[in-house]
């Protein structure tokens, strides 16, 4: 761990200068058009600490589109509404399957094998919007008071977008909705799904915004319950063992810290007791995790000694 602050923030720039020629390797996500429209040689990176240090170099403050990095503070909020009874609705197995695959549903009845994929997510989004009188409101506003900023907002491009070109998500909450594991109407559950993945934040706001994840549930910065240390240490659980999709394992070999990606080109990683990072880099591989946000957080993470196992 480095407490000091310049050399973490040489250590940074050093390392996104490394970068530059990964870039190539990936690519930006097309199959939502709004998001291919990305500058793909933007990159930032940002580490927050849980006794208030920011570091950050690059664009990390530019805003992007956060898109399954919302799952996380999503669950967070289906947890403290629901306790226990939500895991009767969803599992928490990693599936080894593409975060949009439609396949292991059926065979499982309905029953997503974890929050993180998309099938998760549109459960968790159904439990938002059937027990928010405006879940998109309540989502909008728990980021807001996460990251200490009332501009936060929704990209309206994107969730356009996202809206328009959406069929698969569609899909996977008609076929809950089929086996009765969605409560509300479909329409509704998708409108706050894209809505969360539609937000906007850049890497400082979202490594401050998981603060609590590192910090046993409570923010540091106010001592604010964001959740139960039982649930904070299930949501890191889960982050570790489906976080980065079917790459989890590899990331957890490679890595060893609780992550989640996005196709905004985002990646967060919470490093208990210490803080969080958050690298942005727009192209991405294969499974949809950032190419060059896993080799920043993979370099730092090595050279840092932070692995949990
Ligand atoms: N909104 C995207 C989708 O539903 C989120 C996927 C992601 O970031 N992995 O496909």
């Amino acid at each position: 761990m480095i407490k000091n602050i310049p050399d973490l923030q040489e250590k940074l720039h050093d390392l996104l200068l490394s970068q530059k020629d990964s870039i190539t390797q990936g690519k930006v996500a097309e199959y939502i058009p709004a998001l291919a429209k990305i500058n793909p040689q933007l990159m930032g990176v940002c580490v927050a600490t849980i006794d208030g240090n920011i570091v950050g170099v690059g664009d990390y403050q530019q805003p992007f589109s956060i898109q399954s990095i919302s799952k996380v503070f999503g669950l967070v909020m289906a947890m403290n509404r629901m306790g226990d009874s939500l895991w009767q609705r969803i599992n928490m197995e990693p599936s080894g399957q593409a975060f949009n695959s439609i396949i292991q549903l059926e065979w499982e009845k309905g029953i997503p094998r974890n929050p993180v994929i998309n099938a998760g997510a549109l459960l968790i989004s159904d439990v938002l919007a059937s027990h928010y009188s405006s879940s998109k409101l309540a989502f909008l506003t728990f980021m807001r008071s996460l990251a200490n900023d009332d501009n936060i907002h929704i990209d309206q491009n994107v969730y356009q977008s996202e809206l328009s070109h959406g069929n698969r998500n569609a899909a996977l909450a008609y076929l809950m909705k089929s086996f009765g594991n969605i409560e509300a109407e479909v329409p509704e559950v998708l409108n706050h799904y894209f809505t969360q993945c539609s937000i906007s934040m850049n890497c400082q706001q979202l490594a401050q915004s998981l603060l609590f994840l590192a910090n046993k549930g409570s923010d540091p910065r106010t001592n604010d319950i964001i959740c139960s240390r039982q649930d904070s240490h299930r949501v890191n659980a889960i982050l570790s063992t489906s976080g980065m999709y079917d790459q989890s394992g590899e990331f957890a070999f490679s890595v060893g810290l609780p992550a989640k990606s996005g196709v905004g080109g985002g990646i967060v990683a919470i490093v208990p007791n210490y803080g969080v990072i958050c690298a942005w880099s727009p192209p991405l591989n294969n499974y949809g995790n950032s190419v060059v946000g896993m080799s920043l957080i993979k370099s730092l993470a090595h050279e840092l000694n932070l692995s949990i196992y």
